[in-house]
């Protein structure tokens, strides 16, 4: 069950976290990863991590927010099978107090970094007579969360992006989904943690630990499980749908 064997997958932001947990499994279940991260030593960090498991990885350093870029990694990459969208950057912030130059960053990065990664890759799976792509939304997409204006909009963007490429392109064998995870304990929570709450780490880490109604943060390789069904063929007959791994949050809040 949910084997990967010989399929090749791109996993942007794979240098940390949910991504960094996704090439290692993917890896695992017997697919070609192809890492990409906007940080090189993150890429090659990775990369050493799989080949001591005898996984095949290759590390490419890239900014999915620069088109150009991504259309060169893709062609540089050449025919793949799985596309897993998950390089994102969090922002906190309300409305009237997201700079423009922020908000741009977050849409830069969470929305168009997106929509340059499925530019550049859907002819190559479309040519290759399908595949799959995963796309990392979040809770913050579909509900909301307090504070997080650009992030939770980017978020929904994504969804939205998932649903319009599930449809354009189920005729070509092309399944698209998303992923909607609540917090989850990765670098990125840590990094906005320490930006936000310096010195006061520890007691915010358990404050955002409570608002799961399980009781604590995700875990990226519980996360990457579920990339992982959703990549193989057991979930053939899924697309155009949005899997919250939240501990409850959008229902049990
Ligand atoms: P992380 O910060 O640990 O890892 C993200 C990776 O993306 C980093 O290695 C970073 O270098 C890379 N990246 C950032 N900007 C990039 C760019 N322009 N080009 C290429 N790579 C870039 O984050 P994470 O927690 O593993 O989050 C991964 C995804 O999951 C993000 O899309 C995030 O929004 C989403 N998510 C995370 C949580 C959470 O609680 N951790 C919750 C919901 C959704």
């Amino acid at each position: 069950m949910f084997e990967l064997n010989d399929k090749r997958a791109v996993i942007t932001g794979g240098g940390s976290g949910i991504g960094k947990a996704i090439a290692h499994l993917f890896a695992r279940q017997g697919a070609h990863v192809h890492v990409v991260d906007l940080s090189d030593a993150a890429c090659l960090q990775v990369v050493r991590e799989i080949r001591e498991e005898a996984g095949r990885v290759t590390s490419h350093a890239c900014d999915v927010s620069r088109q150009a870029d991504v259309e060169a990694l893709m062609a540089a990459i050449g025919p793949f099978d799985i596309l897993v969208n998950n390089a994102g950057i969090a922002h906190i912030g309300k409305a009237d107090t997201t700079s423009e130059e922020d908000f741009d960053r977050v849409m830069s990065v969470n929305v168009k970094g997106v929509y340059n990664c499925l530019h550049a890759a859907i002819p190559q799976l479309r040519a290759n007579g399908g595949g799959v792509i995963v796309n990392m939304a979040s809770v913050a997409g579909s509900v909301g969360i307090k504070e997080r204006f650009a992030y939770s909009t980017a978020k929904g963007a994504v969804m939205a992006m998932t649903l319009s490429v599930a449809k354009d392109y189920l005729q070509d064998g092309i399944r698209c989904n998303s992923i909607s995870p609540g917090r989850v304990h990765t670098p990125f929570v840590d990094g906005f943690l320490a930006r936000n709450y310096p010195g006061r780490e520890a007691e915010m880490f358990e404050q955002l630990s409570k608002t799961q109604p399980i009781g604590r943060m995700g875990r990226p390789d519980e996360v990457a499980a579920l990339a992982l069904y959703l990549c193989s063929n057991e979930a053939a007959f899924i697309t155009g749908t949005d899997y919250p791994i939240d501990g409850g949050f959008i229902t049990l809040n």
